[in-house]
């Protein structure tokens, strides 16, 4: 569970963990400014944070002094990947329509707490499309955000918002950052003693190419895959057969580790009952067992023997099959 959110915040801050939006939101705490931080999960960025809500929102309250809550998207945004109304990136990333979801929510949020802007940590011109001036005019105009939505890092360069305005947030204090450099950010980083911060990454694993083309993949299917199978497609390698079904083989002893602790009570687990070998996930019908048994046995030194026992476990149900014949081609 994540922490309440504060009593009467002024301002909602999307919270993306990066450098930016902690910057974005100390300068707006600098002006006096009661700031509630969100931070938006689905299984493609952010879900480590799952089930540990409170402790990851304690550690944000006590490293930076920000008060944030998690908000889980993921029934609304699995729906919206099938078909978003903006289209896909380069890989399966729906920027555009991510983007409007997230700040729909956080004007909701606004509304519900009579907030009087949203910040963000985005700056002019970072990244090739979606901060594009343009972009980000029209990312404001579908979120019905034109006048609320705020970036404290670029402000000077964009048209002032109604908090600007009203002489809430003190323009003049803001900046004018653009571009892909980092070292104005840096700078001011350093200037606000802010030390711990991550490096800029991917972050989103819907830009990856070989994750999006596994979620593509799933969503071939007839219905909306579920976050459960999503988040098996991190790990190991992947053997999609059928409509939505598919096996997973860990490639070493993480993958392993993370797909045992990943499949849900619905996955099918296997593995080798004599000898120590790769750990595989089912994601389909018993009579699937003996394909997944194959490609366990595929990577694993059970493929030069005549006749291999898997061992299968899927929720409280266990049993056992014997692959015959060997499988070395
Ligand atoms: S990169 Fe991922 S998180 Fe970022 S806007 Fe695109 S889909 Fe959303």
């Amino acid at each position: 569970m994540a922490p309440e959110i504060i009593e009467k915040p002024q301002v909602i801050a999307l919270f993306s963990q990066g450098l930016d939006s902690i910057l974005a939101i100390k300068i707006i705490q600098q002006q006096g400014l009661k700031v509630q931080a969100v931070k938006f999960i689905t299984p493609f960025f952010g879900y480590e944070i799952k089930g540990r809500e409170l402790e990851f929102c304690e550690k944000i309250k006590t490293v930076y002094a920000i008060d944030l809550t998690i908000i889980d998207l993921t029934e609304n945004y699995l729906k919206m990947l099938s078909a978003p109304q903006y289209g896909y990136g380069k890989n399966f990333n729906p920027c555009l329509d991510c983007k409007i979801m997230m700040l729909n929510q956080a004007r909701i949020l606004a509304e519900k707490r009579q907030a009087e802007s949203i910040v963000t940590g985005e700056v002019v011109g970072q990244r090739p499309f979606s901060q594009r001036r343009d972009t980000m005019r029209r990312i404001e105009k579908l979120s019905l955000t034109e006048g609320l939505l705020l970036r404290p890092l670029s402000a000077k360069l964009l048209t002032p918002t109604r908090a600007e305005e009203t002489g809430l947030i003190n323009r003049e204090q803001l900046f004018d950052f653009s571009g892909r450099g980092r070292k104005p950010q840096i700078a001011l980083a350093k200037k606000l003693k802010i030390t711990d911060y991550p490096t800029p990454a991917g972050g989103c694993l819907l830009t990856d190419p070989g994750f999006a083309k596994r979620v593509k993949t799933l969503y071939q299917g007839t219905s909306i895959p579920a976050a459960e199978d999503l988040n098996l497609l991190k790990y190991g390698r992947f053997y999609p057969f059928e409509s939505s079904s598919f096996v997973i083989v860990g490639r070493n002893r993480d993958d392993n580790q993370q797909l045992l602790t990943t499949a849900a009570e619905n996955h099918f687990t296997l593995h080798l009952a004599e000898m120590a070998g790769p750990v595989a996930i089912l994601k389909g019908e018993k009579e699937h067992l003996a394909f997944a048994a194959e490609k366990l046995c595929l990577h694993s030194k059970a493929k030069e023997l005549g006749s291999v026992k898997i061992n299968w476990r899927q929720g409280d149900e266990s049993g056992s099959l014997t692959l015959e014949g060997s499988l070395k081609k």
